[in-house]
């Protein structure tokens, strides 16, 4: 049994994040539990053709940790993934880190004021646990009839299949998120011919890429504070877009501008009626995308509309019937979302998975009532879509930071949010939730639980969560004494 006083769950950019922010504040004696062999997280597990992140470099990157080297503004997936390495060795991580240790089980002890962790790579016990499991991290197969009956070969974009080369085959996509739309242009010159099945199309605007010159760099190095300004610039874009996107009554704005990016793109005016969306921009994320359409238009790409009913040996076959034959399936279908609950056990001996069977719910995105000195890096409504989701993490790595810190001044045990302080801001989110886009602009997303509601989303801006998180109040919290006094005036 390894004892710390502090373990982070996942090694991908919200828990290399923390242990960056915990050495610079100088608490060494935590440590980072990876499932993976290795760490990076969603850089690490998506290394599709044509992955890149779709959120400026210098804004989708650790404000404490800055980049001068991005050699785009929308870096690849390698240089993400080299980045959150290079955070490794330079910040001394590499005897924080466990790889190889999966996280089976967290049970909270009330009488050691203790997560006791049981992983793949031995028992862990720690005061405080944060998670930075990611809220993508799991793909998903879809159900669809006959899928493990396909004789060629299959894979999910997240798990990319690299020893299967792909050059003068017939191939299947089905999917047509952030995901395919990065990937499609990725396979499409090589592939013989691409069968990509739309269940839904979604509303893509130009990305306009391009390179970093080296002077730009060079200039970043010298002046950090320039950097910190192209930052600041992108921050205020992203949230004036997400003003606008937020609101239907204000996506038209966008909704003008993706449609002239899609008239530009595609001149076949049947093809073009069938990318077109039929909901508000802003419904579901947003793709950004500058080759999507173009190669979507090529000769040797069909996009089908006709739903998949199954898939058989051969290939799929289509609701109209028709047997699409191919010999390779790539699932573009996404994510399990949130998969933080399952393993954790708190205070009633009950899971996060089982308190949220209806409905996820956390104080401030980050802190779960009966869950004590538990905080997570990306939790319920805690993202937004249109800008860097590490802004969010970053705010809530700072409000774990000051509990941290108000752990250590007070002494006590433990800290537990109180329920009423937790339903006070999920009733205040809901609230502002049921007019916004993401309910009311007629489509269904991962944003979405199965009742309608979202409990993944945050309704305002970034400015106002970062604001919120960056105050902690204790009276918001039960400490480990008036938590066990509470339970004695119950029974
Ligand atoms: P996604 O957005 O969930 O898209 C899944 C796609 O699969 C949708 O088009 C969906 O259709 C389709 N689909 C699912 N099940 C299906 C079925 N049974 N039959 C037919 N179609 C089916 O997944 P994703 O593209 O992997 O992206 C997930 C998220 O990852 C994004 O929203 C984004 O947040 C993130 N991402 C980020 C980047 C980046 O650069 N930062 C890049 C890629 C992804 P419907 O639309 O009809 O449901």
């Amino acid at each position: 049994m390894e004892r710390t006083r502090i373990a982070i769950i996942g090694a991908g950019f919200s828990g290399l994040g923390m242990a960056v922010r915990l050495r610079q504040e100088g608490i060494t004696d935590f440590v980072v539990l990876e499932r993976a062999d290795d760490i990076g997280g969603t850089w690490r597990d998506n290394s599709y053709p044509g992955c890149a992140v779709d959120v400026q470099s210098h804004l989708y990157s650790l404000s404490f940790a800055p980049n001068p080297d991005w050699s785009a503004v929308y870096a690849p997936q390698g240089e993400l993934w080299a980045y959150l390495r290079r955070l490794v060795d330079e910040h001394g991580l590499r005897e924080n880190l466990r790889l190889g240790h999966e996280v089976l089980s967290g049970d909270w002890d009330d009488a050691t004021q203790r997560w006791r962790l049981r992983t793949s790579g031995g028992d862990v016990e720690a005061q405080v646990l944060l998670s930075g499991m990611g809220p993508l991290s799991n793909p998903i197969p879809p159900q669809i009839p006959g899928l493990d009956t396909f004789a060629g070969t299959v894979f999910h974009s997240a798990r990319w299949n690299h020893d299967h080369d792909l050059t003068g085959r017939r191939v299947a996509a089905i999917g047509t998120g952030s995901s395919a739309a990065q990937f499609v242009p990725g396979i499409q010159p090589h592939v013989a011919h691409l069968s990509l099945f739309q269940r839904t199309p979604g509303w893509v605007i130009p990305r306009m890429n391009r390179p970093l010159t080296r002077l730009e760099r060079a200039l970043f190095r010298r002046f950090p504070a320039l950097q910190r300004l192209v930052r600041r610039r992108q921050f205020v874009y992203r949230e004036l877009l997400g003003v606008l996107l937020r609101s239907p009554r204000w996506s038209f704005g966008v909704e003008a501008l993706a449609k002239a990016h899609l008239r530009r793109q595609v001149k076949d005016p049947v093809l073009r009626d069938k990318l077109t969306p039929r909901f508000r921009a802003g419904c579901k994320r947003m793709i950004v995308a500058d080759d999507y359409y173009p190669a979507v238009a090529q000769p040797n790409v069909e996009l089908v509309t006709s739903a998949v009913a199954e898939v058989v040996p051969e290939g799929i076959r289509t609701a109209d019937g028709r047997l699409h034959e191919v010999d390779t399936l790539i699932l573009g279908t996404g994510f399990e979302i949130l998969p933080v609950a399952d393993p954790l056990r708190g205070r009633d001996g009950v899971t996060l998975a089982e308190l949220w069977r209806e409905r996820r719910a956390a104080y401030l995105g980050t802190a779960v009532s009966g869950f004590p000195n538990y905080f997570m890096l990306a939790g319920p409504h805690s993202a937004t879509g249109h800008t860097s989701a590490l802004l969010y993490a970053e705010a809530q790595m700072e409000y774990a930071l000051k509990a941290i810190r108000h752990l250590e001044r007070t002494g006590v045990g433990s800290i537990d949010v109180r329920p009423e302080a937790q339903q006070r801001f999920v009733s205040h989110v809901n609230e502002r939730l049921g007019s916004t886009v993401w309910i009311v602009g007629g489509c269904r997303s991962w944003y979405l639980d199965a009742d309608g509601g979202s409990s993944v989303l945050w309704p305002g801006t970034t400015w106002e969560f970062q604001r919120l998180l960056s105050r902690f109040d204790p009276a918001d919290y039960e400490t480990a004494s008036s938590a066990t006094r509470r339970e004695v005036a119950a029974a």
